[in-house]
């Protein structure tokens, strides 16, 4: 056969069978739903009686399109072929397999690396993290990518890990193919019945059911409505674990500390890894805290969305994780966990970032808040004195918005709001600007009432051992 360049795009095969279709193949895939083909790579082959389904990855979209297609979705007219002697640049190594039907294997499910336990996500954790620990680090693109987390050791007292695989084809890039795949194809939440975006190391019990029902108090996870019933029947949490530290109307704020709720953080953080990519799956919850959102009814307090965030960050860290629940998302709830996060800050007299990589969608939540809350400062100036226009420092922007000064100067220059004019910068706002905050603002109906949260920070550094 022959090989083809991946960087080459101009010299395709023509590839008359999708039989010769291998995996870390690319070629165009009709997106469902679209008229769109865009190029796509092969992630994996399941063969089914009958018919045989491909897992593509959109190469210029989030991970969150993947899905499994049909082969008339495919256009076979021009397959790029990976390279047999290196690992295609996709931000990931790609597994290299012998092809479908000569004696190579197609992937079915994606198995979790432990068994034997039923739901304890707290082996499956263990698992993972060894997994990253194993890992070469300077592969990008896994799941697992909080360097600052994640180094650390699995605790002796944890169940002990099963080695990889040693046997067949899924050896060699056994994590890659595993991690990159959906592994859940539904969840049960309270009311909301939600497709995953992305892979969860869920325990293998748990992957290929049709649909996990999870408790929407305390996050445990069950394989179907009647487990679920009678989980429910012993379950008396109508609220997520620890302190209420705000409420105002129907919002509420609950903050858990990872250590005295590890198994209800370990549970939110698997939950929250279903739709975060580059965030991770804190094994160790201990060092965390979780403010987890919710909306009050009748029935409970039920969950929107959550941050969490170090006890004690070196890097003035206010944010780890952020995540809205996707039913939640596009209705401001994700603004509303932002503006919590830097009025936690301004409690503690400081400036605060989230943890980078940031999603797509958190950058863009973030980039907006920020953009709306220095807005919100420069309009609220007032002038010095007659004829004079209003004066702020950007040290002044940071001590009211606990922005960190990184942030606030690249939002001021994302805006373009800064001119350099007779030796002086100068912020000016014209009429557009205005109206399109206008507009912004206008849509921010639910907003942080400082007066509502009870909480004094604590110090951890004097603190034993958390
Ligand atoms: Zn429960």
């Amino acid at each position: 056969m022959k090989v083809e360049m991946m960087d080459d795009l101009d010299d395709t095969t023509i590839c008359d069978s999708v039989n010769s279709l291998v995996e870390g193949c690319r070629l165009p895939v009709r997106m469902k739903g679209t008229d769109d083909w865009p190029l796509a790579e092969l992630i994996s082959i399941k063969e089914s009686p009958g018919f045989r389904l491909y897992y593509v990855h959109y190469v210029d979209f989030n991970k969150r399109l993947d899905e499994w297609v049909t082969e008339d979705l495919l256009d076979t007219r021009k397959v790029h072929f990976p390279r047999r002697d290196c690992v295609i640049n996709t931000g990931v190594s790609t597994p290299k397999r012998a092809p479908v039907g000569t004696g190579g294997q197609s992937v079915s499910r994606p198995s979790s690396p432990v068994t034997g336990e039923l739901v304890n996500g707290s082996a499956v954790l263990a698992a993972a993290l060894q997994k990253r620990i194993n890992n070469n680090k300077k592969r990008k693109g896994l799941s697992l990518e909080n360097e600052d987390s994640q180094d650390a050791p699995p605790p002796a007292q944890q169940p002990a890990l099963p080695g990889p695989r040693q046997s067949g084809s899924m050896v060699a890039h056994h994590d890659d193919v595993i991690t990159r795949m959906k592994n859940v194809d539904m969840i049960e939440l309270g009311k909301h019945r939600i497709k995953p975006w992305y892979f969860a190391p869920y325990p293998q019990e748990m992957v290929g059911i049709p649909c996990i029902y999870i408790c929407e108090y305390c996050l445990k996870y069950r394989k179907s409505r009647k487990c679920l019933e009678r989980h429910m029947v012993k379950c008396n949490l109508k609220h997520p674990p620890g302190n209420e530290i705000y409420r105002k109307e129907h919002i509420s704020f609950f903050e858990i500390d990872g250590r005295k709720n590890k198994n209800y953080a370990q549970n939110l953080c698997l939950l929250a890894k279903l739709f975060l990519d580059h965030k991770t799956l804190y094994y160790d919850t201990d060092p965390f805290l979780f403010y987890v959102m919710t909306v009050f009814d009748n029935r409970g307090f039920h969950i929107v969305g959550y941050f969490s965030k170090e006890k004690e960050s070196t890097e003035d860290y206010n944010v780890a994780c952020i995540l809205t629940m996707p039913p939640y998302q596009r209705k401001g709830y994700g603004k509303l966990l932002i503006e919590f996060s830097y009025e936690l800050s301004k409690f503690e007299g400081k400036t605060g970032s989230p943890e980078k990589p940031l999603s797509d969608l958190g950058l863009l939540s973030y980039r907006s808040y920020w953009a709306q809350t220095i807005m919100e400062i420069l309009l609220s100036m007032k002038p010095v004195g007659d004829n004079e226009k209003p004066q702020i420092t950007i040290n002044e922007i940071c001590e009211s918005t606990s922005i960190k000064k990184e942030d606030v100067i690249s939002t001021l220059q994302n805006l373009n709001l800064i001119n350099y004019y007779k030796g002086q910068y100068i912020i000016t706002l014209n009429k557009e600007i205005l109206e399109s905050h206008r507009k912004a603002m206008e849509v921010r109906l639910i907003r942080i009432d400082p007066k509502y949260l009870h909480w004094t920070p604590k110090d951890w550094g004097k603190r034993a051992k958390w």
